[in-house]
Parts: structure tokens; C-alpha cells; sequence
């Protein structure tokens, strides 16, 4: 009888997905994806891909059969000018995938699932000033995210705490604190922070045109962790047996005119930084990563530098493809 791994990712069509795919099938499972789109940017390396809605029940059942593990990373999400304006419909969708998804995988006989959480469920009272403390895992509660996604995040995470409990299930919780990368979503309104800054300047570049908005004044802070550190660490904690929330993240915080500077000396160009009014979420935010390096003996390796520049060249890429009119791919 074959011992491979059978594992199902959920959100594989997505970013961080269609990356964590790769690295599973480059350690020998068998993947199955699933998704309501087909990855954009790349063709999927999964064994089997299907296309389902998993807000419904039908569709969990049938996405959780035969398979030993669950990446759960299905979501309705975007960058901070999405999640700040949509608060009920993802509070309402998220809610529906993470519960039916679950229940699914229980009744499927599903051994371990990994859910993803968000930096985002910290509360807001230790997030107010740029020179933040960076967020241990117990500083959760009490509990006072910023938005509706944080929150229902924050209710995912007792959920899966509930059924490890209750059921027996083997769950795995990780907070990500901003994950980037090469194929990530770039233009369109969902986009988060670095990609939308890498397409600003691509197209500063390749238009000539120096000015690049910035949503507020810039001196707001975050880390920034590349999406190659982030499968590395997600399947390290999956076969960890450690089942409490888990930060996956740099600790180097930056503030955005940083960030921004970074990605402007990758592109060779000089830029005119115009701030503007927008979606900025908390004024500071750091991971601390004490937690992390205990309990994975590892922590993200791959420096903000190196992880913009790869990031840059590809959505400089993308740029260059839409503004000559070509159809946008790898
Ligand atoms: P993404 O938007 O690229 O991927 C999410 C995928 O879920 C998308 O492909 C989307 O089509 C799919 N999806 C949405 N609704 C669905 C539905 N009803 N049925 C099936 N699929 C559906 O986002 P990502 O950055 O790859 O994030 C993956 C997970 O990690 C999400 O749960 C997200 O909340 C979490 N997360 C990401 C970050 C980050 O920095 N990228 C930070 C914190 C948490």
C-alpha cells in the first residue's frame, strides 16, 4: 500500500495556495487543490484541481474526501483597501468556508488541518504607534481586532482550538504577518501593500512618470516575510507538534516610505513619493518571532531585499505585458 501523503490545499488557485502546492509536491504528496478560480499566473502542480465553492456544505464534503491533511487556505480576502470596506461579506463568507470546511474534514475522517490566521487578530489598543512592541502569540486577548476579518479570523482559530478539543482532531494554527511574493495578486483592488507599491513603481518606471501615491504618510510600520519562508515554515509546523497559534513572519520592521524606497533602488529609478488619503489598518505592527524560533528551531531566512527583488522583477513583468496590451502570464 502507498504511503504517500494525501493532502488537500483549499485557496490553491490563490497566492499563497498555488506557492504551498509546489512545495508539497516537491516533498512527494499527492495534492489535491481547490478553488473557485484556477491560479492566474501559473499553471497548478497539483495532482487533481477542482473547482468548488466551498461556502457550501456539498462542496466541503466532496473537496475534504480521501485525503490525510488540510491546508485550509481558502479565503475571501485582499489588502488593506478591500478588508477595510467589506466587512460583511467577508465576515459572511469566511464564516461559511472555515465552518463547513472543518465539519467536512471531521466527517471525512480528516487526521490534521492547519488554518490560517492573520496577524490581523491582534488588538488595535497595542497597535497605535510606529515604534510598536512586537506581538507575542498571548497578546490575542483580550481580544480587539481592527476589522471584521481579523475578527473572524480570531473565531476560526477557537473553532479549530474547539475541535482538536472536542473531536480529537490534530489542528495547527499559524498567523501570518504580510506574506509577498512573485504571483500574488498585483492589480485589481485586492492587492496588498507590497505588490500594489512594486506595480505603482513599475509603472513610474516604465511611463517616466516619477509620482507614486502612498496611502497616508508613509511612517505607518509592518514586517514583511517572503512567500518561500512561508511554505518552508507552514509545512515545519504542520508536522511540528505544536497546536497553539503560531506568528510566521520577519521581525525587521520597516515603515512604507521604506518599503517604498527599497523597491524604487531595486527598479533604478528615482521617484516622487505624493502621500494621499486611503485605508492605512493599524498605525505599527512587528512580529516576535520568540515563539517561532522555540518551537521550529528555524525562522524566515530570506532577506526583505532579496524576497522585493524577486517580487519586482515579476510584476515589472506584468506591467510591461499590460501596457503593451499582451495577455498577462507567467
Ligand atoms: P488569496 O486571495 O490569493 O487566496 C485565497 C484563495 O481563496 C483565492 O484563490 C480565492 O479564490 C479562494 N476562495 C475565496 N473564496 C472561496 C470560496 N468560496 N471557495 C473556494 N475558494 C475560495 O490569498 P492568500 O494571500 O493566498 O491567503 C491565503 C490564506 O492565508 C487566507 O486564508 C488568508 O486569509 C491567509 N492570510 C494571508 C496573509 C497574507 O499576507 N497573504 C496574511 C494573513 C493571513
Amino acid at each position: 500500500m502507498s504511503t504517500q501523503t494525501r493532502v488537500l490545499v483549499t485557496g490553491a488557485g490563490g497566492f499563497i495556495g498555488s506557492h504551498l502546492v509546489k512545495q508539497l509536491k516537491s516533498l512527494g504528496c499527492w495534492v489535491r487543490g481547490v478553488d473557485i478560480k484556477c491560479p492566474e499566473y501559473d499553471d497548478t502542480e497539483a495532482d487533481e484541481f477542482e473547482l468548488l465553492d466551498l461556502r457550501r456544505w456539498d462542496n466541503c464534503l466532496q473537496a475534504t474526501r480521501a485525503v490525510d491533511e488540510v491546508y485550509a487556505l481558502a479565503a475571501d480576502m485582499g489588502g488593506m483597501g478591500y478588508i477595510s470596506s467589506n466587512h460583511a461579506q467577508i465576515l459572511h463568507n469566511n464564516n461559511l468556508i472555515d465552518i463547513h470546511t472543518l465539519e467536512a474534514a471531521r466527517v471525512n475522517g480528516v487526521k490534521r488541518l492547519m488554518y490560517p490566521s492573520s496577524a490581523c487578530i491582534y488588538p488595535e489598543y497595542l497597535q497605535e504607534a510606529t515604534d510598536v512592541k512586537p506581538l507575542k502569540e498571548e497578546d490575542a486577548y483580550p481580544a480587539q481586532p481592527q476589522d471584521a476579518y481579523g475578527w473572524q479570523k480570531l473565531i476560526s482559530e477557537r473553532l479549530y482550538m474547539h475541535y482538536r478539543e472536542d473531536f480529537g482532531i490534530e489542528t495547527r494554527i499559524v498567523r501570518f504577518h504580510n506574506i509577498f511574493g512573485p504571483l500574488g495578486t498585483w492589480y485589481g483592488g485586492r492587492e496588498k501593500a507590497p505588490a500594489a507599491l512594486c506595480r505603482k513603481i513599475a509603472e513610474a518606471k516604465l511611463t517616466s512618470n516619477p509620482e507614486v501615491e502612498i496611502w497616508g504618510d508613509g511612517e505607518q510600520t509592518r514586517s514583511f516575510c517572503y512567500i518561500d519562508d512561508c511554505v518552508v515554515g507552514i509545512h515545519k509546523l504542520m508536522q511540528s507538534d505544536y497546536d497553539e497559534p503560531l506568528n510566521l513572519g520577519q521581525d525587521r520592521m520597516v515603515t512604507i516610505n521604506q518599503l517604498v524606497d527599497l523597491i524604487a533602488d531595486i527598479a533604478g529609478i528615482e521617484i516622487t513619493k505624493k502621500h494621499v488619503p486611503g485605508p492605512q489598518g493599524v498605525r505599527g505592527r512587528n512580529s516576535d518571532n520568540t515563539r517561532l524560533r522555540q518551537v521550529l528551531g528555524w525562522e524566515p531566512e530570506i532577506s526583505l531585499e532579496e524576497g522585493l527583488a524577486r517580487t519586482y522583477t515579476w510584476i515589472e513583468e506584468q506591467v510591461q505585458a499590460q501596457l503593451e496590451g499582451k495577455s498577462i502570464a507567467n
